[in-house]
């Protein structure tokens, strides 16, 4: 791999990178499957990624026709990171075992070791005999959404795809590492005037936000429309308030202490709720939701914008659920992405029916939405998240912080970057967009 850094950082042609040997192993950050019942009987607050995330050198896997090598320059943490090195909901092998049984370059994915990473921006080092729209030397960001074009179920909303998956968390051979196997139509330009850490820390949590606030398919915003904002400093609550904003509605944002109300101020959300400092206490007990507490919330909401939010945007899951469904206004949606708390979900059905709210459910992104969020950065519309940067070899450690709720925005990891602040190409275009804008969270971090 060190040719290739070089070959980058000397700017040579794609030619010259496309000509150099891929390495027959490469170093990567990986959880083992021996190691799957690590955790047994741990609290989940308890289990610590840097005993589980592993970083060392994985074989190099065959190219397929559709796909491409990048090397990868930087990557970034996302919680499903988290997820897959304290092994939960489940042991992400059953996910790559599935894929391998698919074809005979889906076998390529069932390992003993997964390769995690679901983030990353680098330069394409080769390219299979399908694809015609990337060449080595292209500098790229990489989006998640892993999908093939057979099914026709792909053909309208990718997403729907039977056979979508995560890259790099439901398949192998993800960002956190030295290289990456992508699909072709995984890739998306880098926008020229971001760093390589703060390009690749927002692919997954931008794209998630774009569908969840933007797209017709989950939140569909319109203008004057306010939405409630739970973790609104965090990875993609930071987004959606960005989304909210640009598209001529009302955040509410909510976040657990001063210094991420003071950021989300920054950010330019004038209504902000610290849910610590409030205390709400939407669970009496394990088994119990206090509906006063829900109400609590509402008038909260209503004090500073005199009316109830259109849109929830949710995703800590059993802990707020309820409450979310409740503040949501009549006719007002719910966008669900996730459950950090936990899956299994309550809320008063009641409150749902009688005034016609709507439960959303959405899920990354297809390629058109995250193609869409990236252009955005690009034109600096959408700022990036990045708050840490960490070293390849210390990814537990920020896997661990993220797991913690430690931090702000996005985590960044550099791979193959010997150091940050490399990469940017316009350098008069970061200057018209603004350092203070494009490093606010790095700032607060
Ligand atoms: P993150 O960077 O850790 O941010 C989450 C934020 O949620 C935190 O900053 C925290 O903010 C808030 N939070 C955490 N626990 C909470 C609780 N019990 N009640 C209220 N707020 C709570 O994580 P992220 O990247 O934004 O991801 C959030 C979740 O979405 C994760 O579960 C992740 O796996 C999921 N996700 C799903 C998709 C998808 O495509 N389906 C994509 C991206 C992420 P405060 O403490 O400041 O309130």
């Amino acid at each position: 791999m060190r040719e290739i850094l070089e070959a980058i950082q000397a700017g040579a042609s794609g030619d010259d990178i496309g000509n150099l040997p891929i390495p027959e192993s490469y170093r990567a950050a990986f959880v083992q499957r021996d190691e799957a019942g690590m955790w047994e009987g741990v609290a989940s607050e308890d289990k610590d990624p840097r005993k589980s995330l592993h970083v060392g050198e994985i074989p190099t896997p065959e190219l397929a026709p559709d796909e491409a090598y990048v090397a990868v320059m930087a990557s970034a943490i996302n919680f499903n990171t988290v997820w897959t090195s304290i092994f939960e909901p489940l042991s992400t092998f059953g996910f790559l075992d599935r894929l391998g049984k698919e074809s005979v370059w889906g076998a390529r994915h069932a390992r003993d070791f997964h390769a995690v990473g679901s983030d990353a921006s680098g330069v394409v080092v080769k390219v299979g005999s399908a694809v015609r729209k990337w060449k080595p030397g292209d500098k790229v960001t990489v989006h998640c959404n892993y999908v093939d074009d057979q099914s026709p179920s792909a053909h309208d909303d990718s997403m729907l795809a039977d056979n979508q998956r995560i890259w790099g968390f439901e398949t192998n051979y993800g960002g956190l590492a030295d290289l990456a196997l992508v699909k072709a139509n995984q890739l998306m330009p880098k926008p020229a005037h971001l760093t390589w850490e703060e390009a690749a820390c927002n692919a997954l949590c931008n794209s998630t936000s774009y569908r969840m606030i933007v797209s017709k398919h989950a939140g569909a915003l319109e203008q004057g429309q306010a939405v409630l904002i739970w973790g609104a400093t965090g990875g993609i609550g930071g987004y959606a308030v960005q989304y909210v904003l640009n598209g001529g509605g009302i955040p509410v944002g909510v976040v657990s202490s001063p210094e991420r109300a003071e950021l989300l101020r920054a950010m330019g959300c004038e209504h902000v709720i610290d849910r610590k400092a409030n205390g709400y206490k939407f669970w009496a007990d394990e088994h119990t939701q206090d509906e006063k507490e829900w109400r609590r919330l509402g008038k909260d909401i209503r004090g500073l914008i005199g009316r109830d939010v259109d849109t929830v945007f949710e995703h800590p899951g059993r802990s707020t659920f309820g409450a979310s469904v409740f503040v949501a206004a009549r006719g007002g949606k719910i966008v669900t992405c996730a459950a950090t708390s936990g899956y299994m979900i309550e809320y008063d059905n009641r409150h749902l029916w009688m005034k016609l709210k709507s439960i959303v459910s959405s899920h990354f992104a297809n390629y058109k939405e995250a193609w869409a969020a990236n252009q955005l950065l690009a034109e600096g519309k959408i700022q990036p998240l990045l708050s840490r940067v960490y070293g390849l070899d210390e990814v537990g450690e920020a896997a661990r912080a993220v797991h913690r709720n430690e931090t702000e925005g996005k985590v960044g990891v550099l791979c193959l970057a010997p150091e940050e602040g490399l990469g940017i190409d316009d350098p008069a275009f970061r200057e018209q967009v603004g350092e203070d804008k494009i490093t606010l969270f790095r700032n607060a971090g």
